[in-house]
């Protein structure tokens, strides 16, 4: 059993995306060819935004979102305590100093409420400085875009969505990754959309921005490649993961639709013992991971009964942003929600490929 199947899915499509490869070979434009548009066409349609910028991986996404708005030196960005670090890593790359916020004890999404209080208290302290907000969809579960669209609408803030580990899941019936002023997302491998290496992508409906991104993406490029208008990066999708990312959209639907009834399933039959992951109507999360706490048991002995049951598990995050030691410097309220998850969530299995055998073995290995 893996934790996330990625030989699995290969099995299903490895002609195809074969096929692919072969063509990017024959043709040879690896650098900006054109399944590099072609896939920026297919994205932004899918999740209904006006442009997709596809770049390097999800790090570059979000500093170069950061970037097309020139936050840097001397502004705040409110994001969540409970992500991957580079959520993190990126406000302090372009130099503006992080501030973290409680999350919510069953979504682990940032909390609407102590966002409001921490914009408030940030404006009486340090007026001026706070210039935007990077909500994430964690585990797979768009964030409450409602509620903090209003509150950065409200305070003037620019909202960036962090969807590397969401793509494909929706709120509302409108898709992740179309939240933002700017959405964010990832392609590595073990993403809902993953590639074979590295990669991301960038939305916007703003085409001014949009052209800043295109610029950023390319030494920060004027009209032609060799005539520099500002500072960028090399931050490019190659062809090559392109055009398996073609390949992988196709089945990125009904993979999602599996990760869901298997969550289904597990929510069912664990959900006594466990805080299990909220599903609700208005919601189809990616499931890129299920998350839960024991109500009755320390997580090291959970661990260990799935270890010694061949189950493969993994702690998505022992640490928040802020007990990072990078990121000693930084601003927070009231973190008790975030850190306390951090204490006690690991992650099972959900990927689309387990058989029902093997997710009956995970609740019988879980209950004991
Ligand atoms: C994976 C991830 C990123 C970074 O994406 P990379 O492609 O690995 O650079 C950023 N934010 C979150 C929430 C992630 O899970």
């Amino acid at each position: 059993m893996q934790l996330i199947d990625l030989h699995a899915q290969q099995q299903q499509i490895k002609d195809k995306i074969d096929q692919r490869i072969q063509n990017v070979l024959h043709h040879g434009q690896f650098i900006m060819g054109p399944e590099v548009q072609q896939l920026e066409q297919l994205l932004s349609e899918y999740v209904g935004m006006k442009h997709c910028i596809t770049c390097g991986n999800g790090t570059d996404a979000l500093q170069l979102a950061l970037m097309s708005q020139n936050i840097g030196q001397g502004d705040i960005v409110f994001t969540t305590n409970f992500s991957f670090f580079a959520t993190a890593e990126v406000i302090k790359l372009v130099g503006a100093t992080p501030w973290f916020v409680d999350t919510d004890s069953e979504t682990y999404n940032i909390c609407p409420a102590a966002l409001e209080t921490a914009i408030r208290q940030c404006q009486a302290e340090f007026p001026g400085k706070a210039r935007a907000v990077i909500a994430v969809d964690l585990f797979g579960l768009p964030a409450d875009y409602p509620e903090i669209q209003k509150t950065c609408y409200e305070h003037g803030l620019f909202l960036i969505e962090d969807a590397a580990q969401s793509f494909g899941a929706s709120l509302h019936a409108q898709k992740a990754s179309s939240f933002g002023d700017i959405a964010c997302t990832s392609f590595f491998p073990a993403k809902p959309l993953g590639c074979y290496g590295d990669g991301g992508a960038v939305f916007t409906n703003d085409d001014e921005t949009a052209d800043t991104l295109r610029s950023l993406r390319v030494h920060g490029k004027g009209a032609n490649k060799y005539d520099n208008v500002r500072v960028g990066l090399n931050s490019r999708l190659d062809t090559l993961q392109a055009a398996i990312l073609l390949e992988k959209t196709v089945i990125l639907d009904d993979e999602r639709e599996q990760r869901n009834l298997n969550a289904n399933f597990l929510n069912s039959e664990l959900s006594h013992e466990f805080h299990v992951p909220v599903i609700e109507e208005k919601v189809n999360s990616a499931f890129s991971q299920y998350t839960l706490r024991s109500k009755v048991s320390d997580r090291n002995t959970v661990i260990e009964k799935l270890t010694r049951n061949n189950i493969p598990c993994a702690i998505y995050y022992d640490k928040t942003l802020s007990q990072q030691p990078a990121m000693e410097q930084s601003l927070r309220g009231e973190v008790v929600n975030s850190v306390r998850s951090a204490e006690e969530v690991f992650s099972i299995p959900v990927h689309a490929y387990l058989t029902e055998k093997e997710l009956n073995l995970i609740v019988r290995a879980l209950r004991q």
